[in-house]
């Protein structure tokens, strides 16, 4: 980029000169050939001309000469008067001697003798002998012609006039066309600059500015010392304004935001739009990350503003990551890096919210890209797996339920947990695939079971929000089942309390359609998500499951005794019935069952197993498929 504009400016910074000295040059070669050639010209056809009257003349005033008769020499001479060129016209005896003449004006510029036969320029004239002969005699005497160079001399004053005259004419248009492709030159520069420089949409300053402008900050600090503060500020939600909107509304809606920025900032400070929907900002002069900080929870306020459409209004919030001068990173590269992590882990957080880079982050955050990555792969090679967990009624007694917990063990035999890479999973789309993978593992689980002649109840399986959110997906969930032989009520869909709160409205139709079709919805982790029961209770929801938080509690904690206790009895009266998650002691167990709750999942129950060993758990006497 650099190199590229240099060499534009040397270019532009030449042509003037250097094309102009070319030209220039060019001019003054051709003026002098033209100018040469023309003198020549001159020169050769006056010589022709006088040759010609020399030879006329002589032929005529040799009888002059013949007869001894200077008077009728001069007479005869006399008649050169009506040729303005000629000065003077001397009749030469065979001595050489002047014998007859006329001249223009006194004094003479005839030479007393002769000269040899020819001609020669002087200066200011033109002299020609030629040789006299009468009736047939040779060389009786010559004949000399002055002739004044006055008329070339005219002649050339006028060509050279006309042809600088003309250079001139030429060069002026020539100056103005250039000048104007100059003009252009300039203007397409300038452009490009601005291109270089600028961003199109909100006429901030764009990426390579920005970075350019942290080299300069990082300078300044080397130099004067003193701190700044890097901010990445990523736009969420942006995306849906641009698919509800068109990208029309888009582009202003960006503007507003840069516009937002900046005035939220201080003047000194830099606003970039570094692409897409993320933007950048520095800090100058803020050593104090309270002050970053400070700044920061302005702009996440300032994004909540809704962002009026016409009649609609739009909704955005900013992710935030922020890294310091010079306790983050005194490169640019480095400062830049650690502000990016910080932002992604702003957005992982939850979006409309800032956060500053840390060294743990730092490995959260390329553990989170590591485990992206490999998860890629473990759904390619199948690294992925299916364990169960059984849920009683009873310590000792059969599954009435099972929910399915999917499984990644790497090849190294090391495992991740999938709170871990769920979220992962969710937030870069592999999620879909996942849940493919494990409702498909239950199905063919579920039929070999059956196979074996074991009854089987009711498998949960977990959704994320996301996955559920999928159009298609109740219809690619009927097909499942359908090919593998199964009906809808031999699976349940776990959703959690936090994620149907979230996006109930867009949730109500699918949790309809599929209870309708037989599908039963369980509310995971019930009591974290503050929804009230009988609120619940309108939704097609068949079961309860107390989150572990409450169940480990038990039976000391008091407050969670009531807690769990008015679950149980506020869900009995809906008719829900009720499972209590995360059961580790005999204590909890027997806490629960004295309150009335239906089923028992946790350790003390049965640990996450694989297929083989629930089938050891599993009564004979299910339908054979
Ligand atoms: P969850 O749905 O609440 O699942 C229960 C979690 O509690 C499981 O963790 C299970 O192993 C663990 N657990 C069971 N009994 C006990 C106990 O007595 N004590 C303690 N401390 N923990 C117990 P896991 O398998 O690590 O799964 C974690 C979370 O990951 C799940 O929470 C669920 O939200 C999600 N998840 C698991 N499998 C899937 C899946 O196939 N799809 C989706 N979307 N999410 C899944
Ligand atoms: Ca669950
Ligand atoms: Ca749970």
């Amino acid at each position: 980029m650099k190199p590229a504009r240099t060499a534009r400016h040397w270019l532009l910074s030449l042509f003037p000169t250097s094309t102009a000295l070319v030209v220039t040059f060019a001019l003054v070669i051709a003026f002098i050939l033209l100018v040469g050639e023309r003198w020549v010209e001159e020169r050769r056809s006056l010589l022709d001309e006088v040759e010609m009257q020399a030879t006329l003349v002589g032929a005529n005033v040799s009888i002059a000469l013949a007869a001894g008769d200077p008077q009728m020499g001069n007479e005869m001479l006399a008649a050169m008067a009506k040729a303005p060129d000629i000065q003077s016209t001397g009749l030469y005896g065979p001595e050489g001697e002047l014998f007859a003449h006329y001249d223009r004006e006194k004094p003479s510029t005839l030479p007393q003798t002769s000269p040899s036969v020819g001609h020669v320029f002087t200066s200011g004239q033109l002299l020609i002998t030629v040789p006299v002969a009468y009736s047939g005699v040779e060389d009786i005497g010559t004949l000399v012609v002055v002739a004044s160079l006055d008329g070339i001399y005219d002649s050339m004053l006028y060509f050279v006039a006309s042809l600088l005259g003309t250079i001139g004419v030429a060069s002026l248009l020539g100056v103005m066309v250039t000048g104007g492709l100059r003009d252009r030159m300039k203007r397409a520069e300038h452009d490009l600059h601005l291109l270089a420089l600028y961003d199109r949409v909100t006429g901030l300053s764009n990426r390579y500015a920005f970075e350019l402008a942290i080299e300069q900050t990082v300078l300044r600090h080397q130099r004067d010392g003193g701190g700044s503060a890097l901010l990445f500020i990523d736009v969420d939600g942006f995306k849906k304004i641009n698919d509800r909107f068109g990208h029309a509304s888009g582009d202003l809606v960006l503007q507003e935001i840069g516009r937002r920025i900046t005035y939220t900032l201080r003047a000194a400070d830099v606003v970039a739009r570094l692409g897409g929907d993320e933007f950048g900002a520095i800090l100058v002069n803020t050593s104090n990350p309270a002050d970053a900080a400070h700044v920061a929870e302005n702009l996440v306020r300032e994004a909540a503003r809704p962002f009026l459409m016409g009649a609609a209004s739009a909704h955005i919030g900013f992710s935030i990551g922020i890294a310091m001068l010079p306790d983050d990173g005194e490169a640019a590269a480095t400062l830049m890096h650690h502000a990016d992590l910080a932002m992604y882990h702003a957005k992982s957080l939850g979006k409309s919210n800032y956060q500053f880079f840390s060294d743990t982050l730092d490995n959260a955050v390329r553990r989170r890209l590591d485990i992206e990555e490999g998860l890629r792969r473990a759904i390619r090679d199948r690294e992925l797996s299916v364990m169960y967990q059984p849920q009683l009624a009873d310590p000792g007694g059969v599954p009435l339920g099972i929910e399915a917990l999917v499984r990644w063990i790497r090849p190294d035999g090391s495992s991740i947990t999938p709170a871990e890479f769920i979220p992962v999973a969710e937030e870069s789309g592999l999620i879909a695939d996942i849940g493919d993978f494990v409702l498909q593992q239950v199905c063919d689980d579920i039929t070999a079971l059956r196979q074996r002649g074991l009854a089987v109840p009711t498998v949960a399986i977990n959704l994320s929000g996301r996955q559920f959110l999928r159009r298609s997906f109740a219809g690619d969930m009927m097909r499942t089942l359908h090919a593998s032989g199964l009906t809808p009520s031999d699976i349940e869909i776990e959703l959690t309390e936090s994620v149907l709160m979230d996006r109930l409205d867009e949730y109500r139709q699918i949790m309809a359609d599929l209870s309708a079709s037989g599908v039963k919805i369980a509310i995971d982790d019930f009591g974290t998500g503050y929804s009230s029961l009988s609120y619940l209770s309108k939704l097609p929801v068949s079961k309860l499951k107390i989150d572990q938080s409450f169940v480990q509690e038990l039976p000391h904690k008091a407050s969670s005794r009531s807690i769990v206790t008015g679950i149980i009895s506020m869900a009995h009266a809906l008719g829900l019935r009720v499972v209590a998650e995360g059961v580790e002691t005999e204590a909890q167990a027997a806490c629960l069952l004295e309150n009335g709750c239906d089923l028992l999942q946790g350790f003390c129950i049965g640990r996450p197993m694989p297929l083989k060993q629930l089938a050891e758990l599993l009564p004979q006497g299910g339908k054979r498929a």
